[in-house]
């Protein structure tokens, strides 16, 4: 318990998104109001109801009566997991910021744990759901492949990137701006910005009330996702670099097929109507010109992307005069 004697107060944001979890809620709390009893820090808890048409929101209220730790944010309609998530960053005030699910399949009694590797200096610590109490087949295959496929794209490999249990230095998180489901991205994107990333084994446990809200159908969005970071990651200050290298091998490629076929044509007198190779000669040619205006574009893209936001190219960790 030593370790966490360096945070100062309002240390800690607990962010929880809730989509019809009537049934979870009150046990949530008090699971979480133990293990907060064990760990000497002010914390805040954040509730978003994300919508949801049950009784979520009335028992909200109503805890948040005897506890003035709550916060509650009520959206008006179901804007999604990420949204929610996004929303308890912008109104969390603790220098660590931790996310974890509404339905109880998160154990509150690992926060201790992950605070422990905040304090020995990461600024992500993301939960890693050892022994995962979720369907196999719908659920354990498609994130094995999953976490696999991200860690190879993104160079963040980390076993169970869709764990929601993670604690984040608040900096880490106040300039985030989250689209579509990326909020399972956030190590990968805040990698891209220097963050410090490491995982620790947490429990995990079956849903016992409400519903899961995702199907199979979130394995085709996550990849989709992953084509988007991919993007962001590598290209997003150099995208003349990605898009002008791919212009100039199509055009010279394309280039050198003309070319012969010029020369069969103009020595040699051969017709060129009945040759493939015209068409592809011609696109490549095409291809590569739309290529290379394509980068251009994208680099004014990129120019407006920064300086609108008045955001710098990079990020400092010290400042030493
Ligand atoms: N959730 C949410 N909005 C949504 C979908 C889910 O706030 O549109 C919340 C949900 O209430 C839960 C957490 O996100 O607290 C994770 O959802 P779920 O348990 O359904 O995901 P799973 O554990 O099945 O991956
Ligand atoms: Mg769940």
């Amino acid at each position: 318990m030593q370790v966490y004697q360096k945070l100062k107060s309002k240390d800690i944001s607990i962010v929880i998104p809730l989509y019809n979890e009537e049934k979870n809620v009150e046990r949530l709390h008090s699971f979480l109001s133990e293990a907060l009893g064990g760990i000497n820090r002010e914390a805040e808890i954040i509730f978003v109801d994300d919508g949801s048409t049950d009784r979520t929101f009335e028992v909200l209220s109503r805890l948040k009566m005897s506890d003035n730790r709550i916060k509650i944010i009520r959206f008006t309609r179901n804007f999604g997991q990420t949204a929610a998530i996004s929303a308890g960053f912008d109104y969390a005030i603790g220098d660590v910021v931790i996310t974890m699910d509404g339905d109880l399949q998160n154990d509150p009694k690992d926060i201790p744990l992950l605070l422990e590797k905040i304090e020995e200096g990461y600024d992500i610590v993301s939960g890693w759901r050892a022994s995962r109490q979720d369907n196999f087949l719908s659920r354990k295959i498609p994130s094995r492949i999953a976490n696999w496929l991200i860690g190879l794209i993104t160079g963040v490999r980390l076993h169970d990137s869709g764990c929601s249990l993670k604690a984040y230095r608040a900096d880490v998180v106040k300039n985030l701006k989250l689209y579509g489901d990326m909020h399972r991205f956030i190590p990968a994107l805040a990698s891209a910005r220097g963050a410090r990333i490491t995982e620790v084994k947490v429990n995990h446990h079956p849903r016992k009330y409400g519903n899961s809200k995702y199907g199979l159908s979130r394995t085709i969005k996550v990849i989709l996702d992953l084509i988007t970071i991919k993007f962001l990651l590598s290209f997003l200050t150099r995208p003349i670099q990605v898009f002008g290298l791919l212009g100039l091998g199509s055009f010279s490629l394309g280039f050198v097929v003309c070319f012969y076929l010029s020369m069969v044509k103009f020595l040699y007198g051969q017709p060129l109507a009945d040759r493939p190779l015209l068409l592809l000669g011609v696109l490549l040619l095409i291809l590569g010109v739309q290529f290379i205006g394509f980068g251009l574009i994208a680099e004014m893209q990129t120019r407006m992307y920064y300086e609108i936001q008045g955001k710098p190219i990079y990020v400092i960790r010290d400042f030493i005069e």
